[in-house]
């Protein structure tokens, strides 16, 4: 019975990596168990790589006399989805912001706000109605204004817009995105409303961006710009 008990303990002792058949050589350190894989989170900014570039000509990024890659950076920022899950997107703004957006997505990402998307537009052809009809949260894309001859502030990478499903680009005549118009009353209480009690409005604000919220003739609720 001793015999085999002492016989379990060393068998286990092996599967454990135990050392404890070792005598007085010094035990090396014996490695922690490995932990689950913990989630790094990641705030860079970068030159548009080469394969981002590849991604980006012909679609965000056209041939234009408005502005040069060069001025644009490449961001790579952790968020928390609508599923409390952990994510990284990936966002192309103008350098001047770069440095305001890896603070406002890093504050976002400590408080845990919910951001449903983070992806290029590139990823959806370049067209915003897509991008926001799929809530996804984006910056740079060289385009006019909605319905306008004059760029928008998009095309410069100056400008971002938010989880969009939930904050649309309000006109008396149209909601973009389309399906959308259940969001248009901001009177209503919902999930992932912007407005001036809101988080993301407050870090936008703090770094001297404006909200399309309060403007006049149109409101876009998603959309930030310096
Ligand atoms: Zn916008």
């Amino acid at each position: 019975m001793e015999k085999k008990v002492i016989g379990l303990l060393v068998v286990s002792c092996l599967l454990a990596g135990c050392r404890c058949r070792q005598g007085s050589v010094p035990a090396e350190p014996v490695q922690p168990v490995a932990a689950e894989a913990a989630f790094v989170p990641v705030f860079s900014a970068e030159p548009i790589p080469a394969a981002v570039e590849t991604r980006m000509r012909g679609v965000s990024y056209p041939e234009n006399a408005g502005i040069s890659l060069s001025d644009l950076r490449y961001l790579r920022l952790s968020y928390v989805d609508f599923e409390g899950h952990e994510q990284v997107g990936e966002l192309v703004c103008n350098k001047a912001i770069a440095d305001d957006l890896v603070a406002i997505f890093r504050g976002l990402y400590e408080a845990r706000y919910p951001i449903r998307s983070i992806r290029l537009i590139d990823d959806f052809g370049g067209d915003d109605e897509a991008s926001m009809a799929a809530d996804n949260t984006s910056c740079f894309n060289y385009r006019k204004k909605t319905g306008m001859r004059e760029l928008s502030k998009h095309a410069l990478g100056l400008a971002v817009d938010i989880n969009p499903f939930e904050n649309p680009y309000v006109r008396p005549s149209r909601v973009r995105p389309s399906g959308a118009s259940a969001f248009a009353d901001r009177a209503r209480d919902f999930p992932h409303k912007i407005d001036e009690e809101d988080l993301c409005y407050q870090l936008f604000r703090a770094h001297g961006f404006s909200w399309g919220g309060t403007w006049r003739s149109v409101q876009d609720y998603q959309h930030f710009e310096k």
